[in-house]
């Protein structure tokens, strides 16, 4: 049987709205029609992600048998000598996702299917409340309730808090100050506030985003444990990991991590050792489907749950990869969403739909997705220097946002 064959690869860019520079490859076959999509989105960085496809990662899959995704996958991580680092993930998953869609069109079967079959039918998502002050997020919170969702993560003022005093040195560069000790006696009466107007039957969740010094983080854990949380996330940074040695020791508040990890050396240790509870890895970012399975399967054999990351800056593609991948894993435990504007569903006609509290697939062979070329034309990408991400302490001291 003569193989179907990757024929033409394009890299759509696409900004419809705030900062979110969305990369999507588009995996055309010599199969007339046959198509699939990938999510290849790295926002900040998204230039280099289109170069590394066009320069590198395409040139080699063109002419390839587009059944052998492990093959494709292996060997463009080991092409380039030098593996892993957010671009060329990023670059790599647009490339696995697409072939993933392919080979469930060709099953005609949901790619969950071919992972395995649903553990479950609807994923259960959590979502973002914040607010000014307790009062404010405790509402905000309560209207998701409204809308069925049991599972709210409850922020005040975003990441590290809105609350940096004014106290910088003469001459200090501009930013986006924050302090994190205000951050943390704020974070922590929003969640008893939260904890005590909604009762214990709302699963509540927390992002410090790394924002807090190591020792602040395992009094943070053990401040919140009475609050029983679904989860606390990043309550450190990558390069601190060592010190969930010491949260561990000290309470049993659940901890998450993982959408800056790049690299599997990253995550393996922490799920062996039981230091962790989810795994939340950026899909695209770790490389696509491919090794998402299997960091799920890995986890599985620990107890530890699956928790993939859901902002708005992963494609509606790469939301439809995460949904796959919870309704198959066993281990499944939750997933973000960062609750698309309508007219998002127009531009990708088959982004998933989230009704009570719950993640659907439409059952389509593939992801399920699509995306009109044209709408997202529309709205091309900008290039601007972010604001966000110039995090400052008190004293002006650059901070990891
Ligand atoms: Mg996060």
């Amino acid at each position: 049987m003569t193989p179907i064959t990757i024929q033409e690869v394009k890299v759509i860019t696409t900004q419809p709205y705030a900062a979110q520079r969305l990369v999507i490859v588009k995996v055309i076959t010599s199969e007339p029609g046959l198509y699939g999509l990938g999510c290849a989105t790295f926002t900040q960085r998204f230039h280099a992600v289109v170069a590394a496809l066009e320069h590198h990662v395409i040139p080699y899959v063109l002419g390839k048998d587009v059944q052998r995704i492990e093959d494709l996958w292996n060997m463009s991580m080991v092409n380039s000598y030098w593996r892993n680092g957010p671009v060329l993930n990023n670059a790599i998953s647009g490339i696995d996702q697409a072939l993933w869609d392919i080979k469930g069109k060709l099953a005609n079967m949901p790619v969950y299917q071919l992972l395995g079959g649903k553990c479950r039918d609807g994923a259960a998502v959590y979502v973002h409340a914040d607010g000014a002050d307790v009062h404010e997020v405790a509402d905000n919170v309560q209207k998701f309730m409204a809308e069925g969702y049991r599972y709210i993560r409850v922020q005040m003022g975003g990441y590290g808090g809105k609350y940096a005093a004014n106290i910088r040195p003469e001459g200090a560069q501009d930013g986006t100050y924050y302090d994190p000790k205000a951050y943390m006696r704020n974070a922590l009466k929003a969640l008893e506030h939260v904890r005590a107007t909604v009762g214990d039957e709302i699963e509540l969740l927390h992002d410090i985003h790394e924002r807090i010094q190591p020792i602040d983080a395992v009094a943070f854990a053990k401040a919140v444990e009475p609050l029983k949380l679904f989860f606390l996330e990043d309550a450190l940074a990558p390069e601190d990991i060592e010190w969930f040695t010491r949260i561990r020791e000290q309470c049993a508040t659940p901890l998450a991590m993982g959408e800056l990890f790049n690299n599997p050396l990253e995550w393996r240790s922490l799920v062996e050792r039981r230091l962790i509870d989810f795994i939340r890895m950026h899909v695209s970012q770790m490389g696509g489907i491919t090794p998402a399975r299997n960091a799920a399967i890995f986890a599985q054999v620990y107890g530890v749950r699956t928790a993939w990351h859901g902002p708005a800056d992963t494609s509606p593609v790469g939301h439809a990869a995460n949904l796959h991948l919870d309704l198959w894993s066993p281990n499944f435990g939750i997933q973000e969403w960062c609750r698309f504007p309508e007219f998002m569903y127009e531009m990708f006609p088959g982004l998933p739909e989230v009704r009570n509290g719950y993640m659907y697939a439409n059952d389509k062979p593939g992801l399920g997705i699509d995306i009109d070329e044209k709408l997202a034309a529309k709205y091309p990408c900008k290039d601007e220097v972010l604001q966000w991400t110039q995090t400052r302490l008190p004293d002006g001291s650059p901070a990891r946002p």
